[in-house]
């Protein structure tokens, strides 16, 4: 048996680097400054142990645009790198010098640094023709400079640079002309660097906001704060109307707030969605396969270093820190809206308009979401009266709205107006009658009915005495035949040119003595008119 181990042929790894690593090119940018805030924060940590030593002075990091020279420069004050360490982290493909630091520095280390896998500086030469880095160590070394054009051939030689650092100089090659343009730098760093850490500017400007929301303690967080950074993230929206700050370090590390926003139809959704960081660098807003579907409604920020975000989507899938996010997430977010509705029924009630949608969507599709949320699900008394919990309708109800398989019958209504006939008549009886109206109530009711084994939903201008337990009619008719003939008539011509059924139900103090309802078929019609819109 012959053992060994693969080699890499240099001349090929570059290519590849730069077709296949990364999709997006403008990503050289988040890369780059992500380094320059690893090197940053890297001081950070070898002063607080003593190991550099003197004031550190200003440390922010500055992005420069040459037009004319056709250069991108990205400039720190961090750790810079001696010659030997250039050779080490530059000229190793794939060896991470912040693995490195880390293993290194276990425990003493608060700052978060955010490489990894000893990739990313080659991005570089996604958009370089060639890249010069001179750097000064805060160790007393001399400054080196470092060059290479994309082949594996590199020139380092000493340099004049009197301050500790990094210049990060970037040739930028013909097919990228566009991140000589400044306004395409500046949304580059303003997606991916606005969250940073370490201040970062652009032409003058700090473009970020080092200490967001998400990373500071609940405690020291007012309602405005949460409600000021909401607006950072989304500033054309209506403020929330709730949040869940989200912290935790075991089994996994994620920080981040959620947001539920003021949505009603679940067209405006989709727009403004929750944004992924790693160690506050943005990665993405496409979520897709990170958080549970339906938490795809809500807005805000998780962050996760354990989130392997720089590899692909489908990896992602079946990494199992994903899933236990997913589940984290999905039931902190369950638990929080239990405290409202247990500590604030009112204000849950008043809101439940917008976070109706959220939770019908999360109980259709996620059976642990489900689970928690059968207690703070709650249906409106068509009479505006009540709100009921699916076992407080039970016990209001129970004596009376059960069906021949002893199925406990809600009865909703779909058209509170339109079937304000039917429902004062079904009050009569002394039923329970529920709005579920909105554009989900259709796919809710449905799924509910396969989920809720012992519940049976049943429109209310649906037959209703087939539906449940035989009992005496309460209402008594008072109408003989002649009068009941001559009502039929007189409602089923009126209306649009449209047959109408017309019902008689005899008077009774609360229900309504003749019934007109259209067609079943115009009805649908309709209703499929609303949920499709204009075609
Ligand atoms: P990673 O960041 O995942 O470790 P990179 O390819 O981005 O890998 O960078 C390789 C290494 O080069 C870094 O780990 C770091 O040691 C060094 N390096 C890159 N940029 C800088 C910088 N601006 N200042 C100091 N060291 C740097
Ligand atoms: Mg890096």
């Amino acid at each position: 048996m012959q053992k060994g181990s693969i080699r890499v042929q240099t001349e090929n790894i570059f290519p590849i680097i730069k077709k296949f690593l990364y999709s997006e090119h403008d990503i050289f940018i988040r890369e780059l400054v992500s380094n320059a805030v690893d090197a940053t924060q890297k001081l950070k940590t070898l002063s607080s142990i003593g190991e550099a030593k003197g004031e550190l002075g200003d440390l922010s990091i500055t992005i420069s645009l040459d037009s004319a020279a056709r250069t991108v420069t990205i400039s720190d004050k961090g750790i810079g790198m001696t010659a030997e360490e250039v050779d080490k982290y530059l000229n190793q493909v794939a060896f991470s010098g912040a693995e490195e630091f880390l293993n290194k520095y276990k425990g003493q280390n608060e700052n978060n640094i955010i490489g990894h896998f000893g990739l990313g500086f080659y991005s570089a030469f996604m958009v370089s023709d060639k890249v010069t880095v001179v750097t000064k160590s805060f160790r007393d070394a001399p400054a080196v400079r470092w060059e290479c054009d994309g082949s594996p051939e590199f020139t380092l030689e000493e340099a004049e640079k009197t301050d500790r650092g990094t210049d990060i100089i970037l040739h930028i090659n013909d097919e990228s002309n566009e991140f000589l343009e400044a306004d395409r730098i500046k949304s580059v760093l303003n997606r991916f660097c606005h969250f940073l850490p370490v201040p970062i500017f652009f032409e003058g400007e700090q473009i970020n906001h080092p200490s967001p929301a998400w990373t500071k303690k609940p405690s020291d967080l007012t309602a405005t704060d949460y409600q000021d950074f909401y607006k950072e993230l989304y500033p054309y929206n209506e403020p929330p109307l709730f949040w869940i700050h989200l912290n935790v370090d075991y089994p996994f590390n994620l920080t981040g707030i959620l947001y539920f926003p003021k949505i009603k139809q679940s067209f405006e959704i989709q727009k403004d969605k929750i944004q992924l960081y790693s160690n506050q660098v943005f990665v993405t807003d496409e979520v897709k396969d990170i958080v549970p579907e339906f938490l795809m409604l809500l807005q805000g920020v998780i962050d996760s270093p354990d989130i392997p975000l720089n590899v692909s989507r489908s990896y992602l899938q079946g990494d199992p820190n994903v899933k236990k996010i997913n589940n984290h997430i999905t039931k902190k977010v369950a638990d929080k809206l239990e405290e409202i509705f247990q500590n604030n029924r009112k204000e849950f009630e008043e809101k439940w308009e917008n976070l109706g949608l959220f939770v019908k969507y999360g109980m259709m599709t996620d059976d642990k979401f489900l689970e928690k949320a059968e207690k703070f699900h709650i249906m409106q008394d068509t009479d505006g009266s009540a709100w009921y919990t699916l076992e407080e309708y039970r016990k209001a109800t129970e004596a009376l709205q059960k069906n021949k398989e002893g199925k406990l019958v809600i009865l909703y209504s779909t058209e509170p107006v339109q079937q304000n006939g039917f429902i004062k008549g079904a009050n009569a009886k002394g039923y329970k009658v529920v709005k579920l109206e909105t554009i989900v109530d259709a796919a809710f009711i449905n799924q509910m009915e396969m989920k809720w084994n012992d519940v049976h939903f049943v429109r209310v201008d649906a037959d209703i005495a087939d539906n449940l337990v035989d009992k005496q009619d309460a209402v008594a008719s008072v109408l003989n035949q002649d009068q009941e003939e001559k009502l039929k008539q007189l409602f089923s011509q009126t209306g649009e040119g449209v047959h109408l059924t017309v019902e008689v139900k005899g008077l009774s103090p609360d229900a309504a003595p003749v019934v007109a309802t259209r067609p079943e078929f115009m009805r649908r019609m309709k209703d499929m008119a609303a949920v499709s819109g204009p075609m």
